[in-house]
């Protein structure tokens, strides 16, 4: 017998819809002695069999779903299908020849809450975030080495989700040795360094990957902004692409370092670059003093609002970034515009941008949504996945 959470009663509805949290105010009463990472079998308050969840005692998310049939326990079993599922998708999506970084597993939406496996050349950086898969890590791990046969796997558990799930950070080698220096890997023929143990995220924003592949199709001829560049994934897409010049603004000199050597290894120019160290926000208050202007735009900034609890302090950030953005645009410009917040919807981005535009006194029209690339599915069931959302416009 597994210990029981049954819930409130009227509470079972989301999980009847196979939405696989469950909330701290929707538990009724839970088991004595439950520790963090336990298996639960999750009952209505009628008594009816609703899931298998691993229970989390400090988050506001008290449990995430294993599994929705009550013959599917989890376990190296369950785990090895699911696993096997994600990597098999992945095949079917992603043309393995022209890219060597890939997420393999992308936590609920994999039917793996909490795990996220980034494969970066021969190494796999693994993010273990929430209370189920801490529990199962060994057996999580084994799994992973026995079926990708990776000689490396390094972890990068240090985001604050784990410490929602009262779990410590963690980072280090899991398998192998850590790596001595960035690790290198190709897009389409660009080469990016890879800094697995002190990069954002796994070390590189997998999910920009088809959108970065957008930009480099529209860049021909322009002259380009690219803010919030990072190791400066848009800023080549947009010079293999043809762009005339690129201005890459980010506040991190680590990023930038990183962003002037991919230029150099994928075998580009560096006269067509300018890199900006600076506060975006302040930068596109100068270039609009100066009376600068641009053919196209890209602003991806990082996570503004991670829950709707930030979302309005980050709608305040999104239009004023988006707002000069605008104002530095050429009529019939293009600006690619992102949010990554899990806090704001693709409807409220819309809203907000909308909103800048209405300030700037410009009016746009959308020519193109973006979305994270296919190796980051979106359970329908699960629409909290979907927190990459951009707006394509051209400045009419
Ligand atoms: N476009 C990138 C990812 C951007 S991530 C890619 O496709 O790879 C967000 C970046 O914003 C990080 O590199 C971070 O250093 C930078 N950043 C955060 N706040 C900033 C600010 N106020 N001004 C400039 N850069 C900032």
């Amino acid at each position: 017998m597994h210990p029981l959470l049954v819930l409130k009663p009227g509470r079972e509805r989301s999980l009847l819809r196979r939405h696989p949290w469950i909330f701290s105010g929707a538990v009724g009463a839970v088991a004595d002695d439950l520790k963090s990472g336990d298996t639960v079998e999750v009952r209505s308050s009628d008594g009816r069999f609703l899931a298998w969840a691993a229970y989390s005692p400090t988050s506001q998310i008290r449990g995430r779903v294993w599994s929705f049939e009550q013959a599917e326990m989890p376990g190296p079993e369950l785990f090895r299908r699911r696993l096997e599922t994600a990597f098999g998708l992945r095949r079917t999506l992603l043309p393995a020849t022209a890219v060597d970084a890939l997420r393999l597993v992308h936590g609920e939406s994999d039917g793996l809450p909490g795990l996220i496996v980034d494969r970066y050349a021969d190494t796999l950086v693994v993010q273990v975030l929430a209370a189920g898969c801490e529990r199962w890590r060994a057996v999580l791990i084994g799994l992973l080495e026995e079926l990708l046969g990776c000689p490396r796997i390094y972890e990068r558990s240090d985001t604050e989700t784990r410490e929602l799930e009262g779990l410590p950070r963690r980072t280090g080698p899991l398998v192998g040795a850590a790596p001595s220096g960035p690790m290198e890997i190709a897009e389409y023929g660009l080469h990016f360094l890879i800094d697995a143990a002190g990069g954002q995220k796994t070390g590189f924003f997998l999910d920009q990957r088809a959108n970065r592949q957008r930009i480099r199709a529209l860049c021909a001829e322009r002259e380009v902004l690219d803010c919030f560049c990072y190791s400066g994934g848009f800023t080549l897409a947009a010079l293999a692409g043809g762009a005339r010049s690129v201005v890459s603004v980010d506040s991190s000199s680590a990023a930038l370092e990183l962003a002037r050597r991919n230029l150099d290894s994928s075998g580009m120019a560096r006269a067509r670059v300018f890199w900006i160290e600076a506060d975006v926000f302040r930068y596109l208050r100068e270039l609009c003093a100066q009376k600068r202007s641009f053919d196209a735009i890209v602003l991806d900034p990082p996570k503004f609002a991670p829950t709707q609890r930030h979302a309005q302090a980050a709608s305040r950030a999104y239009k004023d970034v988006n707002l000069y953005a605008l104002k530095l645009l050429r009529p019939g410009g293009l600006l690619a515009t992102f949010s990554c917040s899990g806090g704001v919807s693709a409807e409220l981005f819309q809203k907000i941008v909308a909103g800048a535009a209405a300030d700037a006194g410009v009016s746009a029209t959308i020519l193109e949504r973006f979305q994270a690339a296919a190796d980051h599915p979106v359970l329908l069931e699960f629409p909290e996945g979907e927190y990459l959302k951009g707006l394509l416009l051209r400045r009419n």
